[in-house]
């Protein structure tokens, strides 16, 4: 039987991440949670281009000059009883990679959604990767400091488009330069709105009871008198908030705010610690394997180059599934079938590295990785059961790489093989020649790759075109017809960074053909770890 200690420890956790549009305020909402963790003593404008000012959750270099965010970080704070992990998720479109390995390892998510345009394309794309899992969702309309779109016309494109039942928890009073505030329906109390107080914690004022006079006199008899008139609507034509179906991920409690004007988050973090569920149990491909458990357990769903130019190390991110971490504690990694002793597993609090001496399921833990830990590992405490389920997606953009000077070859490859262990690009090496070929899922991609070979590994690499369609990993059972697919394909084949043996083609109608000319061999067009 597990402790109650354990128990307790497990029961607060909560793991989330965050997924919106570009440019809906993830990080400022980010900014505002980590206000609220008490992570950070105040918050200032996030990404500004040029205004030296930068949320604590974006790393690198690159990301400053973009004002994108490249990068999953982790950060961890206490808030109304549990201990939050907030994982943060790249936005841009060409990291989606990284954002969906990710949600495998939160068990809740918050969508932000910009409130003055509805439900955005790659808010769409990243609910689809959620529904995989039924992960509950809960909802942020942001930017009510703005003139919003009507907030029922909202809620339904929400129920429509994302195929998810909306239970309003707040209501706004007004948008724009009228906004007044929120009204809770749960604790039927009005919750009012000061301007101008975005980087600090407000003082909070409230009016209990939707007919109490004070209202009127608070946000004017007009504004009230319609408040009243809209929520008889609003309770009628939405939903109400069921647990149940929270945790089925069918319907998601919404709330209403500004996170610039630093309002409305604690109510979603409120909500959010409240209902989201403990930390839950993921499937190896013998058993699931719950929290409580007493063995350790966790899987890698991210590694990470050179996060920090005084650490010139690479971090695995492990989600911590069962068990408890302890400094010192020998790990069985499943692949290799190597036992290793951990005692210098770092958390992140609020982008600032900690050694922790223990650490529950939800919690993200870092370990130092020289090469030997791939995007995917199983740790365990002497099991050899292995996790599913991270994806890693065939590339479709590809160039060939080459550097400026030659002599430095083997830092080039080094520094590639370290950056597709991390899996934003791909590298593949071709079975016939000396070529380098990248492939990404995106163009951004392919900066970042040449940046960080200059700026980490002192290579300069330029790219050529190269005529490849698309890439598809490849494997036969039987050991004899894979033999000679090696033989015959030979022109076609290439290892990619972890040495897998994978298929180059030149065109889809390539591809296609070779699919049809060897039907013993697979192709895939992702890997699961
Ligand atoms: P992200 O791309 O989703 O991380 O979005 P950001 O947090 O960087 O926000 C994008 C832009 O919207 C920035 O200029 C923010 O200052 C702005 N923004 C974020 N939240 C609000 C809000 O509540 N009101 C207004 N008016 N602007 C906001």
């Amino acid at each position: 039987m597990a402790n109650q200690d354990f128990l307790n420890e497990i029961n607060k956790r909560r793991t989330f991440a965050i997924i919106s549009h570009p440019d809906a305020g993830k990080t400022t909402i980010t900014e505002k949670v980590l206000l609220f963790g008490q992570a950070i003593q105040s918050a200032g404008t996030v990404k500004g281009r040029g205004s030296g000012q930068h949320a604590k959750s974006d790393w690198m270099e690159m990301e400053k000059d973009r004002g994108i965010s490249i990068t999953t970080s982790v950060m961890q704070f206490p808030f109304a009883g549990c201990l939050v992990n907030l994982l943060d998720t790249p936005g841009h479109e060409d990291f989606s990679e990284d954002t969906y390995r990710t949600l495998t390892a939160v068990d809740s998510c918050l969508m932000v959604i910009d409130a003055a345009k509805g439900v955005e394309d790659r808010t769409r794309k990243l609910m689809e990767v959620t529904r995989l899992r039924d992960t509950p969702i809960v909802t942020f309309m942001n930017k009510l400091d703005r003139d919003i779109r009507d907030p029922m016309e909202l809620l339904d494109e929400v129920e429509s488009e994302l195929n998810i039942a909306c239970a309003p928890i707040t209501w706004p009073i007004g948008c724009g330069k009228e906004f007044k505030g929120v009204y809770h329906l749960l604790r039927d109390e009005t919750i009012l709105y000061s301007t101008g107080q975005g980087h600090t914690i407000q003082e909070v004022r409230t009016v209990k009871g939707l007919d109490n006079p004070e209202l009127d006199a608070q946000i004017g008899d007009e504004l009230a008198e319609l408040l009243r008139e809209e929520l008889e609507l609003v309770v009628g034509a939405s939903h109400e908030f069921e647990q149940e179906a929270f945790l089925a991920g069918e319907l998601t409690p919404v709330y209403f705010g500004t996170a610039l004007g630093n309002f409305g988050v604690d109510h979603m973090l409120e909500g959010l610690t409240e209902w989201a569920p403990k930390p839950q149990p993921r499937a190896t491909e013998e058993r699931d394997v719950m929290a409580q458990e007493e063995k350790f357990s966790g899987f890698v769903f991210k590694i990470q180059a050179n996060m920090d130019p005084k650490h010139r190390d690479r971090v695995a991110f492990l989600r911590i599934v069962s068990g408890k971490y302890e400094k010192g504690m020998k790990m069985r990694q499943v692949r290799t079938g190597k036992d290793v002793r951990i005692s210098d597993a770092l958390t992140f609090v609020a982008g600032d590295r900690e050694h922790v001496e223990e650490a529950y399921p939800g919690d993200i833990i870092g370990l130092h990785n020289h090469g030997s830990i791939q995007i995917g590992d199983t740790f365990t405490q002497g099991d050899s059961f292995k996790f599913g389920g991270i994806p890693n997606f065939a590339p479709e953009m590809f160039r060939r790489i080459r550097l400026k000077d030659p002599l430095k070859q083997k830092q080039l490859l080094k520094g590639l093989i370290q950056l597709s262990e991390e899996g934003a690009v791909q590298v593949f090496r071709p079975l016939i020649n000396n070529d380098l070929i990248v492939g990404a899922v995106g163009v951004l991609q392919f900066d970042v790759v040449v940046q960080r070979l200059k700026s980490e590994y002192k290579v300069e690499a330029i790219y050529e075109p190269i005529s490849v369609a698309t890439a598809r990993w490849v494997s036969c059972d039987d050991p004899k017809k894979l033999q000679e697919f090696e033989r015959k394909a030979n022109a076609n084949l290439a290892l990619d960074g972890g040495d897998n043996l994978s298929y180059i083609a030149p065109t889809m109608v390539n591809l296609n053909l070779a699919i049809e000319r060897y039907p013993d061999v697979e192709f895939f067009k992702t890997r699961e770890h």
